[in-house]
C-alpha cells in the first residue's frame, strides 16, 4: 500500500505545473481525479484533469456515499470519489484538494502527509492569476481572498514549500515524498 500525498494552495500559484512534474518523475505516483461541478477550462480534458458532472449527479454521489471528502467552495461542488483509493494498490495517491478537504482525509488517514504549497508573494500570485486570462476581476478579488484564508490553514500542514521557481520547489516536494515513503 502507498502513501497519501494531499496538496492544497492558491489557484494561479502554478501548482498543476509543480505538480505535473512531480508525477512524470516517479512513476510510483497516481494523481487522484476528483469530481467537480465547475465549468472545464480550456485544455482541461474530463477523466484527467477532474470528472466534469452536473451538480444533480454530484448531489446524487454525495447521496450514494461515493467520495471520500468533498467540499462546496468558489460556488462550486468539489470531491474525491472513494474509488480514487483504489490506485493506491499500485503505489502512492496525489491529491490536489484545498484544506477543508485536505484536513477532512486526515481524519479518515491521520498518516497523510499534508503539503502546502504557497505563493512566492501575494502580488506575485496576483499578477499571475491576471495573466491566466480565464478569469474575471470579481473572480479574482474572490480568488485573493480565499487564498489569504488557505495561508492561514497552511499552519496545519505537514509541509509548506513556496513555489518561486517551478524545477525548484518539483525537486522540494521529490524530496519530501523520497522521504516520507522511505519511513
Ligand atoms: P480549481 O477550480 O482552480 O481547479 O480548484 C479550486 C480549488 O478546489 C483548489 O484549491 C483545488 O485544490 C480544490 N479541489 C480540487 N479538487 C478537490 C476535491 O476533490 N476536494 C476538495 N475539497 N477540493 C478540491
Amino acid at each position: 500500500m502507498g502513501k497519501l500525498f494531499v496538496f492544497s494552495g492558491a489557484s494561479g500559484v502554478g501548482k498543476s505545473t509543480v505538480l505535473t512534474k512531480v508525477m512524470k518523475t516517479r512513476e510510483d505516483l497516481h494523481f487522484s481525479v476528483s469530481a467537480t461541478t465547475r465549468a472545464p477550462r480550456p485544455g482541461e480534458i474530463d477523466g484527467q484533469s477532474y470528472y466534469f458532472v452536473s451538480k444533480e449527479a454530484f448531489e446524487q454521489m454525495i447521496q450514494e456515499d461515493a467520495f471520500l471528502e468533498y467540499d462546496a467552495h468558489m460556488g462550486n461542488y468539489y470531491g474525491t470519489p472513494k474509488n480514487q483509493l483504489e490506485k493506491l494498490q499500485n503505489g502512492s495517491l496525489v491529491l490536489d484538494i484545498e484544506p477543508n478537504g485536505a484536513f477532512n482525509v486526515r481524519k479518515h488517514w491521520p498518516e497523510a502527509v499534508l503539503i502546502f504549497i504557497a505563493p512566492p508573494s501575494m502580488e506575485e500570485l496576483e499578477r499571475r492569476l491576471r495573466g491566466r486570462g480565464d478569469t474575471s476581476e470579481q473572480q479574482i478579488a474572490l480568488r485573493l481572498d480565499r487564498v489569504r484564508w488557505e495561508m492561514e490553514q497552511s499552519k496545519q500542514y505537514n509541509y509548506l514549500v513556496t513555489n518561486d521557481q517551478v524545477d525548484t520547489c518539483a525537486q522540494q516536494i521529490l524530496n519530501i515524498i523520497e522521504k516520507e515513503i522511505g519511513k
